[in-house]
């Protein structure tokens, strides 16, 4: 039977994660997984593609009804989720499974059976992540403020992944990225 493979890409907001897997995106073979949250949407952001954007209410449905891999309140009173159902048909389909999820999520996704490689996105200092988060002009201040404490957090979980990739060059945080997936998918799912 054909497996695929669960990616895990985490590293503080802003560090570049989403840019980033949308260029992995490319590659036929990757799929991006959609999470939940209960956050509302930012004005460039459309649900059922960035986000399904649930309320709290559903959020809870879904809990209820086992539909989460893994969940997390990465923010007071913000929820996120990994849905269950896209993960296990893309991993049974052979196809390598892109998640960007906190560092909480990530050592939830480690404790299941999953194929996995868990990849941490580290910015080159914290003045360029404040940079990145600021210029990014999608949160108020309030939401860089709630992302930027997180920061410290973040780094220091880093250190448990199989793999860390300063992304200072873009082009070359993505060739790294892409070179170390395409090496632990070829060594098949049973090898950790
Ligand atoms: P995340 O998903 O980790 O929160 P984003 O992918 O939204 O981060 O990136 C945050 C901002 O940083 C965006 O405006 C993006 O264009 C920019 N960015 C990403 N990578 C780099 C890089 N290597 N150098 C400079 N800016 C970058
Ligand atoms: P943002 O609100 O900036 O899109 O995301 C905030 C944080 O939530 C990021 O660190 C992102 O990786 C994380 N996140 C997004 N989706 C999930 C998910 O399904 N589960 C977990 N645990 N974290 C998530």
């Amino acid at each position: 039977m054909l497996s695929g493979l669960v990616v895990v890409l985490s590293g503080p907001s802003g560090v570049g994660k989403t840019t980033i897997s949308r260029c992995l995106m490319r590659d036929p073979l990757f799929r991006f997984s959609i999470s939940a949250t209960t956050r509302p949407p930012r004005e460039n952001e459309k649900d059922g593609v960035d986000y399904h954007f649930l309320s709290l209410e559903e959020f809870r449905a879904k809990i209820s009804a086992d539909g989460f891999v893994e969940y997390v309140e990465v923010y007071e009173g913000v929820l996120y989720g990994t849905l269950r159902a896209p993960l296990d048909e893309a991993v049974a389909s052979g196809e390598v499974m892109l998640l960007d999820i906190d560092v909480d999520g990530s050592e939830k996704i480690r404790a299941m059976n999953y194929p996995l490689l868990r990849i941490f996105i580290s910015p080159p200092d914290y003045d360029e992540l404040a940079k990145r988060l600021k210029g990014r002009g999608t949160d108020d201040e309030k939401s860089i403020e709630k992302r930027m404490k997180r920061w410290k957090k973040e780094m220091e979980c880093g250190t448990s992944f199989d793999l860390k990739v300063v992304n200072d060059d873009l082009g070359a945080c993505i060739e790294s990225v892409h070179r170390a997936i395409a090496a632990r998918y070829l060594r098949g799912p049973t090898e950790d």
